[in-house]
């Protein structure tokens, strides 16, 4: 028998109906982190490549005790959103290739087979197209896309088996006050150079659990990465880290964020978005917006000074959070001023211009629709 190898492909999708669909009146009496209905699954092979994708009910996946994803992490993941428009008409994703692409940097670092980028889309808008109706008008689903290393044997291999899978789950609605962020403990690193940090594996997130967990029993709600002796300012948890200064020679605002370059950090789509949208705004002002390697000594140095304007996380889940406070290393908290009310000015800009792009009230090409 002769087998071909398949690219991942959206054609001949089977689609199991649910027997029992979720009934409910009201968005909000559904549990926040609940599931959806549906799960996609996808299986690949080594030999046969991609397989035909099903989209069946939600329940419980059958893994091998051996499988390589249980043993060596293989498994990467994306967080996105699904946004519905206030007055319940769009449905939109906010860039969603730049989600697929950074799946297969993730797919590739992590030995697991990659996804034809149009293909895995197609698949997400009919998972979305699914599950629409869990989707409340100005407001948004969770989804959660994820390759996994499937083949059940206990050698240290590449994987031969895998699955791609998209989950959607409610989302709690998150704490709006502002950030109070811990430095990372000294014998704790996230990523390093020449390491993965660059890359959304799972291998990157149960680590910082132990530090996360000391930092939210100490009543900050994130950890600040740093790496290295000099303490270099990577990211906040799950989110990348914007800090404002007024520059020592210029005096003016300088709008800083750790670079990719060296790859210890996860190039997140709303930093990118970020960076954009200040670059298009500021520049011809004056501002600043630099990718480069700047310390928690920095920060503190300016504070001391009075050069700190604001500092802000951005990811999907986080949005954009404004932050009040940081711990340093040595235990002292430098406060972050706010320029108007429990946001500075930059994030307040940024956070209108992009709620009104994921929430359809402007057309753009960043959103996608459904
Ligand atoms: N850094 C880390 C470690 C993250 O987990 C995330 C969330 N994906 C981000 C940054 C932000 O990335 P994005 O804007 O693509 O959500």
């Amino acid at each position: 028998m002769t087998v071909t190898y398949s690219e991942l492909s959206a054609k001949g999708l089977v689609i199991e109906k649910h027997p029992n669909p979720t009934q409910f009146e009201n968005h909000s009496d559904l549990p926040s982190s609940r599931a959806t209905d549906y799960l996609l699954e996808v299986t690949w092979t080594i030999d046969q490549g991609w397989g035909t994708p099903s989209l069946h009910p939600y329940g419980p996946l059958s893994l091998d005790p051996a499988s390589s994803v249980l043993h060596y992490a293989t498994t990467c993941f994306e967080g996105m959103k699904a946004y519905r428009s206030f007055d319940g008409k769009k449905v939109t994703l906010f860039r969603p290739l730049d989600n697929i692409n950074r799946l297969n940097d993730s797919c590739a670092r992590a030995s697991l087979p990659q996804l034809e980028p149009n293909a895995a889309l197609a698949l997400l808008e009919k998972f979305v197209e699914m599950e629409a109706r869990f989707i409340a008008p100005g407001s948004f689903i969770y989804l959660r896309p994820m390759v996994m290393g499937t083949n059940a044997h206990l050698g240290l291999t590449t994987p031969t088996e895998a699955k791609f899978l998209i989950m959607a789950s409610m989302m709690p609605k998150l704490n709006a006050a502002p950030l109070k962020l811990c430095s990372s403990p000294p014998d704790q690193i996230r990523a390093w150079k020449g390491g993965f940090g660059y890359a959304k594996l799972g291998a990157n997130y149960g680590p910082t659990l132990k530090a996360n967990n000391e930092a939210i029993k100490n009543g900050f709600s994130q950890v600040l990465w740093l790496m290295g002796e000099e303490g270099i300012v990577t990211e906040a948890g799950g989110a990348n880290f914007f800090a404002v200064i007024k520059n020592e020679k210029t005096g003016k605002d300088e709008i800083m964020t750790c670079p990719l370059t060296t790859g210890v950090i996860l190039p997140g789509v709303t930093r990118r978005s970020v960076l954009e949208l200040l670059r298009n705004k500021y520049t011809s002002e004056g501002v600043e917006v630099n990718e480069k390697e700047f310390t928690i000594s920095d920060i503190e140095k300016a504070s001391d000074e009075g050069r700190l304007v604001e500092a802000f996380a951005v990811g999907t889940a986080y949005f954009i959070a404004p932050v009040q406070t940081i711990r340093t290393p040595a235990g002292k908290d430098i406060s972050v001023p706010m320029s108007i009310g429990t946001s500075g000015d930059y994030a307040h800009y940024i956070k209108e211009t992009l709620s009104q792009i994921m929430w359809s009230k402007v057309e753009h090409p960043w959103s996608h629709p459904v």
